[in-house]
């Protein structure tokens, strides 16, 4: 009992300490004792075995005030590399990010695949691995972070239910994954993944209460409070997309009739597609439908369409507002197809639904994150997360050049941060 206090003790000054370097990029072991109010044996046996464990290195000295230079430690973020693997039936992306969250590569990819799950891992994988090998990267990796859409069983690591795949059932898709990599993988929901980029680099970034909307495929929303997503018991907890709007209404997919989902999402409108069946052309097809329906130059039928869209949107986002009563809301997916008409009535409608106390205190911005990267970056910051305990997943080290302890003889510290590069779609 007292070895595993003592463990977890440990371990939090290793963290404390591994923070407070990697938010500085260069430090002295002064800085850190100063940073984390440890003492100097405790600050220099952790630095130590971070030292050996390949996370730290020694990086010259600083200036000195009077005495010996003190030595100068780095965080190497390239000492591993998390992966974040988003899946969205047929999209797949996969990208790699170093210890500070920064993104390395990224890659676009498709399944071709509506078959038995089997064969949707197999090309599932393929992709990933090719990934990999094209990177160099299989060796480095220490966590990965796999977001599906559908239903999962997070804990259980299963997804459950998934769009697009109709003999998908409880596919142990965490397991197969780490068998893949030989590394932990966490598994997370597809609007988590979004909800996370739009936290730590997208437009909740200064904030740490927000509202997640996200209207593709399907419909999904999350409130995040004090920067955690709230997820509920199997992770599902959020999807307004299946609460009723209109009795015995339109039947959707979960079943039910009238759910929200039947009238906003990118599935509920291929009915007015005009395309008997759209087949593997699925995507393309929702995407032409939505962007004709929001023109505001649309025909007698698509206008009628486009208003009720605009209803029962608007309506979806209210009921939202008012349940989690949070002060920002971030539109994601098709809301952001339409042109400023568009945006002006569902934001006048949506207002016009609130309570009073929330209509004047609630700003509603657009997403500027392109989504599958978003998507595949989210998966990975919260393998990173889970890796890194404690810390802010996403770190921008103040650059080197700025530090105020580094010896001018150190000409490597401006190095330029590594670009992420992004393989054609
Ligand atoms: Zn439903």
């Amino acid at each position: 009992m007292k070895r595993a206090t003592s463990q977890r003790l440990g371990e939090s000054n290793r963290l404390l300490v591994l923070n407070h370097l990697r938010r500085r990029a260069v430090a002295s072991m002064h800085d850190l004792i100063r940073d984390t109010g440890r003492s100097q044996p405790t600050v220099l046996k952790w630095l130590a075995a971070l030292e050996r464990a390949g996370l730290v290195q020694r990086r010259g000295f600083g200036a000195s005030s009077g005495g010996r230079p003190p030595t100068l430690y780095e965080f190497d973020a390239t000492a591993g590399h998390v992966l974040g693997v988003a899946v969205e039936i047929p999209s797949v992306t996969v990208s790699l990010l170093d210890l500070n969250g920064r993104t390395v590569a990224s890659e676009h990819g498709a399944i071709h695949s509506m078959g038995p799950p089997e064969v949707v891992q197999h090309e599932l994988q393929a992709a990933i691995r090719r990934f990999l090998e094209r990177q160099g990267a299989g060796r480095s990796l220490v966590y990965a972070g796999l977001a599906v859409s559908g239903f999962i069983d997070r804990d259980a690591g299963l997804s459950l239910a998934t769009p697009r795949l109709r003999d998908w059932r409880d596919v142990p898709v965490r397991a197969d994954l780490e068998r893949l990599l030989g590394c932990p993988v966490v598994l997370n929901h597809h609007i988590d993944a979004l909800t996370l980029a739009e936290l730590h680099v997208g437009a909740a970034r200064e904030v740490a209460d927000f509202l997640f909307f996200d209207f593709g495929y399907g419909l999904g929303v999350r409130a995040v409070r004090a920067g955690q997503p709230l997820i509920g018991r199997f992770g599902n907890a959020g999807l307004v997309g299946h609460t009723t709007v209109v009795p015995d209404g339109r039947l959707c997919l979960c079943g039910n009739r009238g759910c929200l989902e039947a009238y906003v999402s990118g599935r509920a409108l291929l009915r007015h597609a005009r395309v008997d069946d759209p087949g593997p052309d699925e995507d393309r097809v929702i995407a032409r439908t939505v962007a004709r329906l929001l023109d505001d130059g649309a025909d007698e039928a698509d206008r009628r369409a486009r208003e009720e869209l605009e209803r029962f949107l608007s309506i979806g986002l209210a009921n939202a507002i008012n349940t989690f009563e949070q002060p920002m809301v971030v539109l994601s997916g098709f809301a952001n197809a339409g042109g400023p008409g568009f945006r002006d009535r569902l934001l006048e409608q949506t207002r016009a639904l609130l309570q009073p106390t929330l209509a004047g205190a609630t700003r509603l911005v657009f997403s500027r994150l392109p989504r599958a990267d978003a998507a595949a970056q989210g998966a990975a910051l919260y393998a990173l997360s889970h890796h890194l305990p404690f810390a802010d997943p996403l770190v921008v080290p103040e650059p080197a050049e700025r530090s105020p302890h580094l010896a001018k003889s150190d000409a490597t510290a401006n190095e330029p941060p590594r670009q992420a590069t992004h393989a054609p779609r």
